[in-house]
């Protein structure tokens, strides 16, 4: 983030005093001002918007703005000038800072969304007061937004990087691999596990490189480096369709810059 954030989950008392950024969804799809300085309703109340609403969430304070999530009644009527966009191609619009906002947003309403009962009993679940969670009143299970480890490796072998291409990628785009995280796994079993599982190689001195979230829908991507230790490339063909060592002067499509893939071999690249 380029402003500070605080996260919380309870308004201050004299919230009310300033405009608020609500980023509200409805469908995985972010309402915004298709021009304009502001690019999502910068307001007191979000019902000076004119939509319904299901439910508003804190998500805390950005720059010294109250930031709420909020869940929109269907159907929504857009009103002039204003657009429903997914994440992705709104990112433009929306710059780093808020694609972070939203994609917390988004992540909140759909873990709102989808734990209202509870998963053990099935009773009515409660918002708890003190933390981000559901609480059942009949058993006690309490439940958490849901995050998603997956990790993500850059493996280089002398001056070239493995790209590979995942039959669910836009045509022509490559990457660098990547795969959720197993129950009891370590971060660095999950970088051996995925590479083998889709290449058949082999990998060494698995560094750390960076994170970020990915809210589609709910993952937290875990950057590595590595380096090549062994074996011949040779592709699933379940999740991945192509792959290959290239170097930096003769490197394919590359996915778009709001990734950490592309983060990965940007700094490859450097
Ligand atoms: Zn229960």
């Amino acid at each position: 983030m380029q402003k500070p954030f605080t996260y919380a989950i309870v308004p201050p008392a004299n919230n009310h005093e300033k405009p608020a950024y609500w980023f509200a969804f409805t469908n995985n799809e972010l309402l915004l001002y298709e021009k304009g300085t502001d690019v999502v309703p910068h307001r007191l109340d979000f019902n000076e918007v004119g939509l319904g609403f299901i439910r508003q969430h804190y998500l805390g304070d950005y720059d010294g703005n109250p930031c709420y999530a909020v869940d929109l009644a269907e159907p929504v009527t857009l009103p002039s000038g204003m657009a429903l966009k997914n994440l992705r191609a709104a990112y433009p619009r929306l710059g780093e800072d808020f694609f972070t906002l939203a994609g917390r947003a988004v992540q909140i309403i759909d873990w709102d969304h989808t734990h209202q009962f509870c998963g053990r009993c099935g009773a009515k679940t409660i918002d708890a007061e003190e933390e981000r969670a559901k609480r059942c009143p009949a058993c006690g299970l309490s439940n958490y937004p849901r995050l998603s480890p997956s990790i993500i490796v850059r493996i280089n072998r002398g001056a070239e990087i493995l790209m590979a291409r995942a039959f669910r990628f836009p045509p022509g785009m490559y990457s660098v691999l990547a795969g959720f995280v197993e129950p009891g796994e370590t971060l660095e079993q999950a970088v051996e596990r995925e590479v083998w599982e889709e290449v058949r190689i082999r990998v060494k001195n698995i560094c750390y490189f960076g994170s970020q979230p990915w809210p589609f829908p709910n993952s937290l991507m875990l950057g590595f480096t590595a380096e090549y230790a062994g074996g011949e490339i040779e592709i699933d063909q379940v999740e991945i369709e192509d792959a290959g060592w290239y170097s930096a002067a003769n490197l394919p499509q590359l996915p778009p810059k709001l990734s950490i893939a592309r983060r990965l071999i940007d700094d490859f690249r450097r």
